[in-house]
């Protein structure tokens, strides 16, 4: 069993969570016309990283969205970083960036 972080609850028990996709795809810009190739590559192109990673997983436990910086080789979690304001770090805080090298510019997941 592994154990990972919600920013808002702490550590948990693996089974606490979902898995929601790799985090920063860009989602194509819907305000002009968007090819079957664009979505395509958007809902089901997926990297697949070895080594460091960033996803968005879900705590079912209180419903929150976050990104976990993992290295799937190892499985181990190098962070988590809430999507929206956590505890104490008030509203606002943008969430999208790893632990350590904050917002990667790629768009939200
Ligand atoms: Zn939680």
């Amino acid at each position: 069993m592994q154990v990972y972080t919600c920013p808002f609850c702490g550590l948990r028990d693996e089974r606490e969570f979902f898995f929601a996709g790799e985090a920063g795809a860009a989602r194509p810009d819907t305000t002009g016309p968007v090819s079957d190739a664009e979505w395509a590559e958007y809902v089901h192109m997926r990297r697949n990283m070895l080594g460091r990673a960033r996803e968005v997983w879900m705590h079912l436990t209180c419903g929150e969205l976050f990104v976990m910086e993992r290295d799937t080789l190892s499985a181990r979690v190098l962070g988590s970083v809430a999507l929206r304001g956590a505890p104490g770090g008030g509203e606002g805080a943008d969430g999208a960036g790893s632990a350590d090298d904050g917002p990667d510019g790629e768009g939200t997941p």
